[in-house]
């Protein structure tokens, strides 16, 4: 599918509005809604032609418009936008419409899991949303509509399709298609059959529906995560990426760094959505702080990205003031500093293959991203068709096992002189336990000690740490051939179990058992951990492990196009603008703070507000000295300029290493070293 190149400065405007709420649209008001547009620094609003209850904000003859519409608020939108040349692109929900199912109930969703009065009961709880299944005639419903939209407004800017997921569904038509195609109903695999035979062609019939009348037309289905697991769906039904990542919202300040890195990857051009809301959609009167939003934006151009946020409009169709003034604070700052983001390559040393997109689990992904995102290392996540022989590093982390495809391609990084690093079960072959390569020792099974504990020496050895540290999760036992041990593992006196017990948790360490905890394969490049130690950190947080993690990459990284002193909490990344002859260097830095309580707030059995729930919060940006930046790149540096100021910087030269100091900075800098 044609590839769309993104504005900078996005709106989603979402609009999702009770057919109980009268006076629909009756504050709208050209010459407010143009002016709130501008002094903001928008330059994209994406504006709902169809909501999920079902409603429509234009006089359908398709769908069903909203009983209180006082105008044609979707032309009269469209029109204020086109005028001032702000991009318009249109929202269709897809994947709810509750409008349709008053009238044909049984065109929901059906899920497998739930028994049929947990099913009622979901379906009526007060959240109201419920679930519509893309088979048989809601999508021709939907199509009609899309057409509708297109027909009328040839010339918008894309068309956004929401509430798009496979899943299982067992209502009475993939009933009857299982039936008539030979699956059993009652089997997981066939409901998937089933459910991936439907979501194909969701995708089919509405990306034609979008291209009817413009065959450029962008299109976006959002999952409110981008799915790596399946190139060739985005390859043929997409145009562009939008990465839903509403970091207070459920997200996390981790979700979209580590998601941009392979939407980066892709090829695509991508924006990163997140929300003036200080929880998540459909809060009205909640904010985050400037300060929040200013980071959010900043790490947004920092990793190659367009900017999205999203906003509820009022009913009434009026915008809100503190939102507006909000959004206008972060997007003034991309406007002065898009010109250094567009077009622009990620650089990368290392080359992180993607769990989620070989089996969809998104742990190892996260928890590996999490390492190199606070390390400071240029990464991208990959999947199984990167050229990996651009890059100086490849990890496997913890549970990617080989096939003879991927086995061959990695051979032939290595050959090349690439560099390897494995951890758990990452390198054995995917249907048996025994390793794939050369790792230098080979496997005998799982410790039977969990938990263990590690001591790293030699070149793994840690400055400050010295004794077995406990690791929560077992490791396999190998046994050395021609590889070096750079870690013991000790077991302990027993594990804890009804026999026997010690204090509050775990037996303490006994003796070293014999078997590496890290194994160097020097000649072949490889090193290996017999530890999960990627998700080991991402899901216990401790320091160590990542210490570990970090002085493993060290040792394998012969060297890193970026170095810097930055703290944990501080993200850097290097783009370069090949037709600009410069590369860009992104310095981040904000100090989150994890607050608030998880707590039911509800009234038994009901649902009335969004539950209270630990977030992270950025309060203020607190400012960040004496930053050392070290850069080894290919290309000769003749100047260094902090844009879009455009003072020009001192640095030195050693060899081939470039060095320069930034003396303070707050949130984002912008270093542009020109070749
Ligand atoms: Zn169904």
């Amino acid at each position: 599918m044609n590839k769309h190149h993104l504005r900078f400065r996005q709106i989603h405007l979402d609009f999702h509005t009770s057919p109980d709420i009268p006076g629909i649209g009756s504050e709208f008001n050209k010459e407010h809604w143009q002016k709130t547009l501008k002094d903001a620094h928008i330059n994209s609003i994406t504006i709902f032609a169809k909501c999920h209850h079902g409603l429509s904000y234009f006089p359908t003859k398709v769908g069903i418009p909203h009983p209180y519409l006082t105008c044609n608020l979707l032309d009269e939108q469209y029109k204020a936008c086109k005028e001032i040349d702000v991009n318009a692109p249109i929202y269709v929900s897809a994947g709810i419409d509750m409008a349709i199912l008053d009238k044909h109930p049984e065109w929901r969703y059906v899920n497998p899991g739930l028994e049929w009065w947990e099913q009622n009961k979901k379906d009526f709880a007060p959240d109201g949303l419920r679930g519509i299944c893309f088979n048989g005639k809601y999508l021709d419903y939907l199509c009609k509509q899309i057409e509708e939209v297109v027909e009328l407004y040839p010339n918008c800017d894309g068309i956004f399709l929401d509430i798009i997921s496979l899943k299982e569904c067992v209502c009475p038509t993939c009933v009857k298609w299982m039936k008539d195609h030979n699956l059993d109903v009652t089997k997981h695999e066939d409901r998937m059959k089933c459910a991936e035979h439907v979501l194909e062609e969701y995708y089919r019939r509405t990306t034609e529906a979008c291209k009817k009348t413009n065959p450029d037309m962008p299109v976006f289905h959002n999952s409110g995560h981008v799915d790596k697991h399946d190139m060739r769906i985005i390859n043929n039904y997409f145009s562009h990426l939008e990465l839903e990542s509403l970091p207070t919202g459920g997200w996390g300040y981790d979700h979209f760094p580590i998601s941009a890195k392979f939407a980066k990857y892709t090829g695509f051009d991508f924006l990163g959505m997140t929300g003036k809301f200080h929880t998540t959609w459909g809060e009205f009167g909640g904010y985050k702080t400037p300060e929040a939003l200013k980071f959010e934006c900043m790490q947004m151009l920092a990793f190659g990205s367009k900017c999205s946020i999203g906003d509820q409009l009022h009913p009434r169709g009026k915008f809100d003031e503190t939102t507006y003034k909000l959004i206008g604070e972060a997007y003034k700052e991309v406007e002065a500093k898009e010109a250094w983001c567009d077009n622009v390559e990620n650089v990368a040393d290392i080359c992180l293959l993607s769990q989620e997109s070989i089996s969809g689990v998104r742990d190892q992904d996260t928890a590996a991203g999490r390492i190199l995102l606070e390390g400071g290392y240029l990464f991208d996540l990959v999947d199984k068709n990167a050229d990996f022989d651009k890059y100086k590093l490849l990890i496997l982390a913890d549970t990617i096992r080989v096939d003879e495809e991927l086995k061959t391609k990695i051979d032939s990084y290595l050959a090349q002189g690439g560099k390897l690093i494995l951890s758990g079960d990452a390198g054995l072959w995917a249907d048996k336990d025994e390793f794939a390569f050369n790792i230098g020792a080979k496997n005998l099974g799982m410790n039977k000690f969990q938990p263990d504990y590690i001591q790293a020496k030699g070149d793994m050895a840690l400055d400050f740490y010295t004794g077995p540290q406990v690791m929560y999760k077992q490791a396999r036992l190998v046994e050395l051939t021609d590889g070096t041990s750079l870690a013991d593992i000790w077991d302990p006196y027993f594990n804890k179990n009804w026999k026997h017990f010690c204090s509050h948790q775990h037996a303490p360490y006994d003796k070293i058992n014999g078997y590496p905890g890290v194994v160097l394969n020097k000649d072949k490049n490889i090193l290996y951990f017999a530890h999960q130690i990627f998700e080991l950190y991402g899901t216990y947080a401790e320091i160590i492990y990542k210490k570990l993690a970090k002085k493993a990459i060290d040792l394998m990284l012969p060297s890193r196009a970026v170095k810097t002193n930055m703290p944990s909490a501080g993200r850097v990344t290097l783009t370069e603008q090949k037709e600009e002859n410069r590369y860009v260097l992104h310095l981040l830095y904000a100090n989150k703070s994890l607050r608030g309580e998880q707590k039911e707030f509800n009234p038994k059995d009901e649902n009335f507000v969004w539950n209270p729930n630990k977030v992270e919060v950025i309060e203020e940006l607190m400012p960040i000295q004496n930053v050392c930046v070290e850069i080894d790149v290919p290309k000769e540096i003749k100047s260094i300029t902090i844009e879009p100021e455009g003072k020009e910087i001192a640095f030195t030269k050693e060899g081939n290493k470039i060095k320069f100091t930034i003396p303070e900075f707050t949130c984002h800098i912008m270093p542009v070293l020109h070749y």
